[in-house]
């Protein structure tokens, strides 16, 4: 990597140049598999030909025109999306993190505005991922990315997983919501059972709280279900969806109810960038193929195989996979050795891309349009690759 850029990466060696579908090239020609579409952001693969018409057609229209003006399309993708879900009110920003912010905000002002400013705390849980902002990694808690950068930022407070008694006794007097990943990703693909998810939202009604989900990974199809909330019968109050959502073109949304959203007013939030012309222009293209009960379904149907697959697999290596876990296409492979071993092992024997997560977990996560003969492909790389590292 070149040292003129902040070292707080360390890319992989190999020099992409172009990709289509689910392939990426190297500038040398060689051909990678990629099941990890960019931590989960790629969901229609590379050069999908309506993305990059809606791209094509915006970049010789206009690219910026700031939110002191209105955007058709900003508007038209935000009503496009609370018809979609249980929200009535977007807002669009340009990463996870920064949709994240825009959740808590929203948050703490519902609280304000009900006259209950001393609420203002977040109750948060244990391997949960919300990016990378001050507040965002607070919430977050992981102790390695905060450590060195000063005072945490205050207002959250971690509960294990699944124990709703420890939530319970987490709310007091300050407390303004409750946010939570409906899976988990960054610490290794955890769903949190639809079970954990009803308690919080009666715990949440009981103490006037609002409940926040992190979509920013699970959310946009990557389940078979447009929301992965949808799957579960549990509604937020406020939800954050990024990634996926541009389909490689950044934006971050955060979505919430009318009510919860009763404190933001011109001025208590904003961004230059939110909901650029170009950004949204894309978005709309992703949604048209997104919000398409038969292309979530053969999410759901390519899914199925792809978990049957990675099931084989693990019992032919017993003593390397532990346990394959997640929905739809955002899978996760727990094996006995680190994820970065096995993600570095794919990389260079079996020219398959994934993506390393905590817990000794791979993530599994290909476009939402790879094919039955791609995913075969996976499966017999993975098992090739692993026996070699066996
Ligand atoms: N929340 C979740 C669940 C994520 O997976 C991520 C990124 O991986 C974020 C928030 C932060 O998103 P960004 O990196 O776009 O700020």
């Amino acid at each position: 990597m070149s040292d003129a850029l902040l070292p707080v990466f360390q890319p992989a060696t190999m020099l992409f140049e172009h990709g289509e579908g689910a392939w990426l090239t190297t500038v040398d020609g060689e051909r990678y598999l990629d099941f990890g579409a960019g931590i989960a952001v790629n969901s229609l693969g590379y050069s999908h030909p309506r993305l990059v018409a809606a791209l094509e057609h915006q970049g010789r229209k206009l690219w910026h025109l700031s939110n002191v003006y209105r955007i058709r399309d900003s508007e038209r993708l935000a009503e496009r999306m609370t018809a979609a879900c249980f929200a009535d009110v977007v807002f669009f920003a340009n990463s996870g993190a920064e949709a994240n912010e825009c959740a808590i905000k929203i948050a703490r002002r519902y609280q304000h505005a009900c006259g209950r400013p001393e609420r203002w705390r977040i109750v948060t849980f244990e391997g949960a991922f919300h990016g990378r902002t001050l507040a965002t990694m607070a919430a977050g808690g992981n102790p390695k990315y905060l450590e060195g950068f000063g005072p945490v930022v205050d207002g959250f407070d971690q509960c294990r997983l699944e124990d709703i008694e420890a939530v319970r006794s987490r709310i007091g007097p300050q407390t303004a919501a409750i946010m939570i990943e409906p899976i988990q990703g960054e610490s290794g693909i955890r769903p949190v059972t639809h079970t954990f998810l009803h308690q919080l939202r009666e715990l949440c009604d009981e103490h006037g709280l609002l409940l926040i989900f992190d979509e920013i990974q699970c959310g946009m199809g990557r389940t078979g279900f447009l929301l992965a909330h949808q799957e579960t019968g549990v509604v937020p109050d406020i939800m954050s969806l990024p990634k996926g959502m541009g389909g490689g073109f950044p934006i971050g949304t955060c979505l919430a109810t009318r009510e919860a959203s009763r404190g933001m007013m011109p001025g208590s939030h904003g961004s230059t960038f939110g909901g650029n012309p170009l950004a949204v222009a894309v978005a709309n293209a992703v949604f048209d193929v997104v919000d398409d009960e038969l292309l979530l379904a053969e999410v759901r149907r390519k899914g199925n195989l792809l978990r049957e697959l990675l099931v084989d697999v693990a019992a032919r290596f017993p003593s390397l996979i532990v346990e394959i876990r997640g929905r739809g296409l955002m899978l996760g492979i727990k094996t006995t050795r680190t994820s970065q071993e096995i993600v570095d092992a794919l990389r260079a024997r079996g020219k398959v891309l994934t993506i390393p997560a905590g817990d000794n977990v791979t993530r599994v996560l290909p476009p939402l349009i790879v094919t039955d003969e791609e995913i075969r492909l996976f499966a017999g790389r993975l098992e090739a690759t692993l026996a070699e590292v066996a």
